[in-house]
């Protein structure tokens, strides 16, 4: 099953208007990239300004609620951010699973709530270090997906994103072989629960991907791509993740 590349910005709780040239300068790099689908998840406050660069890369949130609308001081809805541009939103962010609280259940019903109003999702999971140190990753992690997977999960409005969340920020990655492993027991996983589909499905690895190890990872065969912080925050860092993809 051939699965096209897909590299996402995650811009986190950066950007101003004043980094809008560096949006378009990384529309630019996916227009010059067609074989890879490359997108940039906004601050919800950029993604109106973002217009320039739709077509040539897709531009998403990095949360939805999980309700339509009312009484949430602070909260935005899909409807809300696909009206303001979104195609794709992020979910179950390990920084929102602990900044906020937000459960599998939560994240499930967030995912949900993005697909009904027309956006595509990418539901994160990731291991902490202790995790990880207990030679258990690859079974809590794949628990933490299959609880976290909405109903209906299909390759035409998913992706999975695996971030050990050690790896977020720090410069560390596991190992070309670790990575191997998880993609595998994810994509075992998603297939007990979906089937064939999972066959088509993405999962992106995140957590310090950047220019010197991108083309490594991706070249692994579970590997669709990359879900990237801190190196997709100006076009000079981003350009050789792209180009890896
Ligand atoms: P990082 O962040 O690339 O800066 O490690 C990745 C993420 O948290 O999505």
């Amino acid at each position: 099953m051939s699965r096209r590349k897909l590299v996402v910005g995650n811009w986190k709780m950066n950007g101003l208007r004043a980094q809008l040239p560096q949006v378009e300068a990384i529309g630019a790099l996916a227009a010059a990239h067609p074989a890879a689908e490359v997108g940039l998840c906004l601050p919800a406050t950029l993604i109106a300004a973002a217009d320039a660069v739709k077509g040539a890369a897709f531009v998403g949130a990095q949360d939805c609620h999980m309700k339509d609308s009312g009484a949430h001081t602070g909260c935005l809805s899909a409807a809300m951010l696909a009206e303001a541009g979104a195609t794709w939103t992020i979910v179950g962010h390990s920084e929102r699973r602990q900044d906020q609280g937000e459960s599998d259940a939560d994240i499930a019903a967030k995912a949900l709530a993005a697909k009904a109003a027309g956006l595509k999702v990418i539901l994160c999971v990731g291991e902490s270090l202790d995790v990880r140190d207990s030679g258990d990753a690859e079974a809590v992690v794949s628990a933490q997906l299959l609880a976290s997977l909405p109903e209906g999960a299909a390759a035409d409005w998913l992706a999975i994103a695996y971030e050990p969340i050690w790896a977020i920020g720090t410069g560390r990655i596991p190992t070309m072989d670790a990575v191997a492993a998880m993609h595998a027991a994810l994509r075992g996983a998603l297939a007990s629960r979906i089937g064939a589909e999972a066959d088509g499905m993405r999962i992106l690895y995140g957590g310090s991907m950047n220019g010197d190890n991108a083309a490594d990872l991706m070249a692994i065969a579970d590997v669709d791509g990359g879900l990237v912080g801190g190196a997709s925050l100006s076009a000079d860092k981003f350009a050789p993740v792209i180009a890896a993809a």
